[in-house]
């Protein structure tokens, strides 16, 4: 078993090394993780500057870009053989809803998944890192569950974990994603130099978050695993689209 781990809070986030540590347990691990912390960079890769792969003292190559690029560089040219897995995490913070659009903790994942290596997205619901030991042994949970009874075709899961110590024992269930409201308004200041700064403002709040959702379950006290897929067009509206470019 060789598994790939990445992460968006980049190569030095406790996250990471927790993940890390529940990987070795399953098999060989690489791991390639942002220089610098690349939270909600979502599917970017840099095309106008070249990248460069560093390796930390613990063996972690670190890379001076996005998520997307560290799993985008070791599928295609870093690793020596094509990994059975991809996990990225674990985050600090939820990516529940409309946050899976925005999170490189999904995009990381995302890029395995495009490659066709399936792939799993960690994230800690509250930032802090509170109760991450927990955290990890459900990520132990969810991929030895994986690896013994692997989910047909070609997958990609988003798991959120309640920051709690007993999130081992929780009920784990899987769900759909929720929606948020618009997120809240930049918020100005003003630059030492006169300069109007802009800062955006945090996430909505859960708007969609009935039975069925992520922002449920994990209200509820259960971990949420969500199968993603990448397909955005709105299939239900093709009908309508057709007729109104070709009205009869
Ligand atoms: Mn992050």
């Amino acid at each position: 078993m060789h598994i790939l781990v990445a992460n968006d809070d980049g190569y030095l986030a406790p996250g990471l090394a927790a993940l890390v540590e529940v990987c070795r347990s399953f098999g060989t691990v690489d791991v390639v993780a942002p220089e610098q912390n690349a939270s909600g960079t979502s599917n970017a890769l840099t095309l106008q500057r070249p990248l460069s792969v560093y390796t930390a003292a613990n063996g972690f190559h670190y890379v001076n870009g996005t998520p997307s690029d560290c799993v985008h560089v070791a599928l295609t040219g870093l690793l020596p053989r094509r990994p059975d897995l991809v996990v990225s995490g674990i985050n600090n913070g939820a990516n529940m809803g409309d946050d899976t659009l925005y999170s490189g903790t999904v995009a990381a994942a995302m890029e395995g998944y495009l490659f066709g290596v399936p792939a799993i997205a960690f994230s800690l619901v509250e930032k802090g890192w509170q109760h991450l030991d927990a955290a990890a042994e459900v990520a132990r949970a969810v991929i030895a569950q994986v690896l013994h009874t692997p989910p047909a075709g070609a997958w990609l899961l988003n798991v959120n974990v309640p920051a709690r110590a007993d999130a081992a024992r929780l009920p784990r269930r899987i769900t759909r994603l929720g929606r948020r409201h618009a997120s809240e308004p930049v918020i100005r200041q003003t630059s030492p130099r006169g300069e109007t700064l802009y800062w955006i403002g945090p996430a909505g709040d859960a708007r969609e978050a009935g039975e069925g959702t992520d922002f449920h379950a994990v209200a509820q006290g259960q971990v949420s695993l969500t199968p993603l897929q990448v397909d955005l067009t709105d299939h239900a509206a093709l009908p309508a689209w057709q007729h109104w470019v070709q009205p009869r």
